[in-house]
């Protein structure tokens, strides 16, 4: 059943970001509660954000999404699953570092959207822990497809986007270090990488003790440093596997496929 926004009351602000302002909603008729993403410039944005939402429907580790609507100002609303627990940054925030039993789970679930999602030609582009969602069900899956971009095959280069935040891979920094072009693929691997590094050790590679992001400090240690390593305290495997994400060259970093058959993931969930 079509749901029509004017039967949707707003409750409280979960968040916002670049796109706009995201509400929790109520349902009137069935008490039903949802997340309404508002978003008043850029509508091409939203409409690509739609179209991916609701291509992924199938996948439960992709925010659900139950419909969109557009009014005559030009806002568009986006009617999404509503995920009671917020995103991993605010779990981060509020609870403190993640153990690695507890990280294993998440890397699979998002590793498995994000293969999904790859196996249908959409790159994400924006992975990091604002835009992973969790609810009291134990459920992790992946929102915020405003920056997303869906290729028409496999080898089309996407250095198209202008964004940057610091979860960007080498290849995205410094383009012409990597033959100038990429398939975008990578790239997520590597923002997933240093997601799960965050969730682990508390703050970004190069960034230690929370100190303020320094753009100029933060792209040379990435194009120029090693790739960032997880300290002692993490298993061989979990080190292993941050390896794999974290490789400069985007072309022997892993890919999704080949990051769900590595130990650390595939592991029997038993042996924890
Ligand atoms: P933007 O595109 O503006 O960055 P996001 O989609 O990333 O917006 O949402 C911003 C924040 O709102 C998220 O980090 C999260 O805290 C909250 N949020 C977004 N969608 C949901 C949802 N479906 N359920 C619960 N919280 C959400």
């Amino acid at each position: 059943n079509a749901i029509n926004i004017g039967d949707l009351e707003k409750l409280l602000i979960l968040g916002h970001g670049n796109g706009g302002m995201v509400y929790k909603v109520c349902h009137k008729d069935t008490s039903a509660t949802y997340a309404l993403k508002i978003i008043r410039s850029n509508v091409h944005r939203a409409l690509s954000e739609v179209s991916i939402l609701r291509h992924a429907t199938d996948c439960p580790y992709v925010v659900g999404f139950h419909g969109s609507f557009e009014n005559s100002n030009g806002e568009m609303a986006i009617l999404m699953e509503y995920m009671d627990n917020g995103s991993l940054e605010t779990a981060l925030a509020t609870n403190g570092t993640f153990s690695e039993e507890r990280l294993v789970v998440v890397a699979r679930d998002i590793l498995n959207g994000l293969a999904y999602l790859h196996a249908r030609n959409i790159i994400h582009r924006d992975i990091k822990p604002a835009n992973i969602l969790v609810n009291t069900k134990g459920e992790v899956k992946i929102a915020d497809f405003g920056v997303s971009k869906v290729v028409s095959h496999t080898f089309e280069m996407c250095n198209s986007y202008v964004g940057t935040n610091a979860y960007m891979s080498p290849e995205r920094f410094n383009p012409d270090a990597y033959g100038g072009s990429y398939d975008g693929f990578a790239g997520d691997v590597w923002s997933f990488g240093l997601t799960l590094f965050e969730l682990y050790v508390g703050h970004l590679p190069f960034l230690e003790g929370g100190e303020r992001l320094n753009w100029a400090t933060l792209v040379c240690a990435i194009c120029f440093n090693e790739p960032p390593s997880l300290p002692e305290t993490a298993s061989v495997e979990f080190r292993n596997f941050m390896a794999c994400c974290l490789k400069k060259e985007p072309s022997e970093r892993w890919t999704t496929t080949q990051l769900l058959t590595h130990p650390f993931i595939s592991k029997d969930l038993r042996s924890y």
